[in-house]
């Protein structure tokens, strides 16, 4: 009789926006039982430290400078690891369902029949705004949100009435991956109707200790963002509601400040 193959499990795990304070019990749950972490270039390094000292740690990372693992072998390693019995975790940056291509990881883990769970994650589409003080939907000033990839898949021919349907649309607008294409977009926004005095945002590396914000006009943004050196991970909010972030300037109470130190994060 043919042996049954061991079967481990495979766990699709947001890692948060950046600071490890924010991510999930059940993420630290996951981290802390795994036989092997596949990791991603966005989830902080961090939060390895709720891991085994045993486990494996695989880097999977999707890099800005082109190098990075297809996702066909990600796929494969996590399909493979699984099938030798292991417990493993997919750490991703932010949710995994949130432009991470964990759709595609979660499709291929179904079609090879491993069992698996996903644990959402704080998004930086979320948690970047919030960074900057704009709460992403405001009574009266922004009835929803939307989140758009501002990477090439979203600019390719026969998407290009795509733009001034997102300009109509007006709410907030979130573009991810948004720093190299900052351009394109003041453009395509600008030629779509956009008025060039709506207040804007580039958030790079929301909630880490390098985090650095810009506030601006769409008219402006490209040039002020190039002033303050902005690099990645960066995305662009967009909307009236981006002009709220000049009336809740925070004030923090020394308490607060004193909780925000780095020695209060326990990882
Ligand atoms: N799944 C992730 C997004 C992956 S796409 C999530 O839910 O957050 C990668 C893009 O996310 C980056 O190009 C950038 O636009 C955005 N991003 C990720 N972390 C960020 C951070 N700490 N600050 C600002 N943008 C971030």
């Amino acid at each position: 009789m043919e042996k049954t193959p061991p079967v481990g499990f495979v766990a699709l795990v947001g890692a948060g926006p950046g600071d490890p304070e924010l991510i999930t019990l059940k993420a630290v749950r996951h981290l802390a039982r795994a036989d092997v972490v596949l990791c991603d270039a966005l989830a902080n390094p961090a939060l390895l430290a709720h891991c085994r000292e045993d486990a494996r740690v695989l880097d999977v990372g999707k890099l800005a400078d082109g190098r990075h693992t297809p996702q066909e072998v990600t796929n494969r390693l996590l399909i493979e690891e699984a099938r030798a019995g292991h417990y493993v975790v997919r750490l991703k940056g932010g949710d995994p369902f949130v432009f991470g291509r964990g759709g595609e990881e979660a499709i291929a883990l179904t079609e090879a029949r491993v069992p698996h769970e996903v644990v959402p994650g704080i998004s930086s589409a979320l948690a970047g705004p919030a960074a900057a003080h704009v709460p992403v939907t405001h009574r009266a000033i922004a009835q929803h949100v939307t989140i758009v990839t501002a990477s090439s898949a979203f600019d390719v021919e026969g998407l290009a009435d795509k733009w001034s349907l997102l300009a109509e649309a007006g709410g907030t607008l979130v573009f991810l991956m948004a720093r190299k294409k900052l351009g394109l977009i003041q453009d395509r926004l600008l030629a779509a109707g956009v008025d060039p005095a709506m207040p804007c945002a580039m958030v790079q590396s929301a909630t880490l200790p390098e985090e650095k914000i810009v506030h601006s006009r769409l008219a402006h943004i490209v040039d002020d963002v190039e002033a303050a050196g902005l690099g990645t991970p960066a995305l662009l909010v967009l909307g009236q509601a981006v002009g709220l972030a000049d009336s809740m300037t925070p004030i923090l109470s020394t308490v607060a400040a004193a909780e925000a130190a780095p020695e209060a994060i326990h990882v």
